[in-house]
């Protein structure tokens, strides 16, 4: 199979890896090396036809050791199979680099026979890349649950980013699903890179000149709607990771049924398009808002509202924390109100040092009123005659947001695009801002 053809193949097998959004890594240009990374968010990648991209995001091979019942790659499933050599591999990521195509490298795999194999030919290429065309541009690779510690600690001095995809939201899932792969197989990677991390950050203040370590942290994958678990049980792991792991971000990847399998959704289900966008909403109020996953989600409201997004609910069922004075109440206080987001609420305090704030005001600072109005005073006056705790407030939201005030119809449209139903939530799908 000549290199045009296992890159097509690698890299559609590798579409599906969604573990990878920013670099987080600053690295100027150095004399005698080739390229840098920007700490902007890289996030695109090589698509097989041949649409221009930013990361070159492809398997090392697809031949699969294993028989995760969810994966196209799997060992049972008949579909062509290759597997780069490291310095063909490391040999095309720059001459793709020196054309212009790609910044960087996202790099995962299938088990090519054992987890340490695996790593091994990874390793090599990214040593190929490092060390040989002294590449400093930005590289993901992904480690492979099982493989040896050592292996993993010499990856990590060479990549920016590392990813361990925790896969499934519970161990009766992935026993299920993915027999060969264990709970302990794919927190010991996790832990190993997060102890590694720390360790580095000492070794850089002690001796400036310390190798850098995963300098762009660690990341992970979850795949949702192939299991039964409930959105809670997700935001509640999700929360033990970044809490355990110090993960950067965990992405959830909405299972399309692409097997057949008497375990998983029936091959015409949808993908719970709707359901991942809402895990990436809440996700953001767990990073940047404050909230815990006990208050977004709880025993009588185990999964998300369809109709509105996880901090309106909030707010809409918690009327005795509302209204919000915004010339008096705390930083804290501002994030909770639907409509003001994490730069509206730091111009809020910024501003009412110098001023009382107005209607007119929270408007030019960026506050959505349609939204805030319902939860706010401003000098103890409310835009909405309506009150918190009558149902009218979410009767007006829907309205506003031009859906349906009977509630979810099942008809709707699933995933709220950059471009529809609004383009506030085009707004909010880039910049997190709910
Ligand atoms: S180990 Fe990875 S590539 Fe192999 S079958 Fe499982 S999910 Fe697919």
């Amino acid at each position: 199979m000549d290199t045009m053809e296992k890159l097509r193949i690698l890299t559609d097998a590798a579409k599906y890896d969604v573990a990878c959004t920013s670099s987080g890594v600053d690295r100027a240009g150095v004399k005698g090396q080739l390229g840098s990374a920007a700490a902007c968010g890289i996030c695109h990648s090589f698509a097989s036809d041949g649409r221009c991209i930013s990361l070159l995001k492809v398997l090392m091979s697809n031949a699969c050791a294993y028989d995760c019942a969810y994966c196209l790659n799997r060992r049972s499933n008949d579909t062509p199979r290759t597997t780069f050599r490291p310095r063909e591999l490391a040999d095309l990521t720059i001459s793709f680099y020196r054309r212009n195509y790609i910044e960087g490298l996202f790099l995962s795999s299938a088990v090519v026979g054992t987890p340490d194999y695996t790593c091994e030919l990874m390793l090599q290429t990214l040593y190929i890349l490092r060390r040989e065309y002294r590449f400093g541009g930005y590289i993901h690779v992904k480690a492979i649950p099982g493989a040896d510690e050592a292996l993993i600690r010499e990856l990590g001095l060479l990549a920016d980013r590392m990813s361990v995809n925790i896969e499934l939201p519970s161990n009766d899932s992935l026993k299920r699903l993915a027999p060969q792969k264990t709970k302990e197989s794919i927190l010991a990677p996790m832990t190993r890179i997060r102890d590694g991390i720390r360790e580095n950050a000492h070794d850089l203040v002690k001796y400036r000149s310390a190798p850098q370590f995963v300098p762009g942290g660690q990341s992970t994958q979850m795949i949702i709607g192939a299991t039964p678990e409930s959105d809670r049980r997700i935001l509640q792991l999700t929360e033990g990771l970044y809490k355990k792991y110090s993960l950067k971000r965990v992405f959830y990847s909405a299972y399309i049924p692409l097997v057949e399998d008497r375990n998983l959704p029936a091959l015409n289900t949808a993908p719970p398009l709707l359901r991942e966008h809402r895990l990436y909403q809440a996700d953001w109020l767990l990073r940047f808002y404050g909230f815990t996953a006990g208050e977004i989600l709880d025993d009588a409201h185990p999964d998300f509202n369809p109709v509105l997004d996880p901090k309106c609910n909030w707010a809409v069922n918690h009327p005795e924390e509302f209204p919000v004075e915004v010339n008096r109440a705390p930083y804290e206080k501002l994030l909770r109100v639907p409509g003001i987001g994490v730069l509206s609420a730091k111009r809020i305090v910024r501003a009412r040092r110098e001023t009382k704030l107005d209607f007119d005001g929270l408007k030019r600072i960026g506050v959505v009123l349609k939204r805030a109005s319902y939860f706010i005073t401003c000098q103890g006056k409310s835009a909405s005659r309506i009150q918190t705790d009558n149902p009218a407030v979410l009767m007006g939201i829907l309205r506003d947001r031009g859906l349906p005030q009977g509630g979810f119809q099942p008809e709707m449209p699933e995933q709220l695009s950059l471009f529809t139903p609004t383009k506030e939530d085009g707004v909010k799908c880039l910049t997190g801002q709910l």
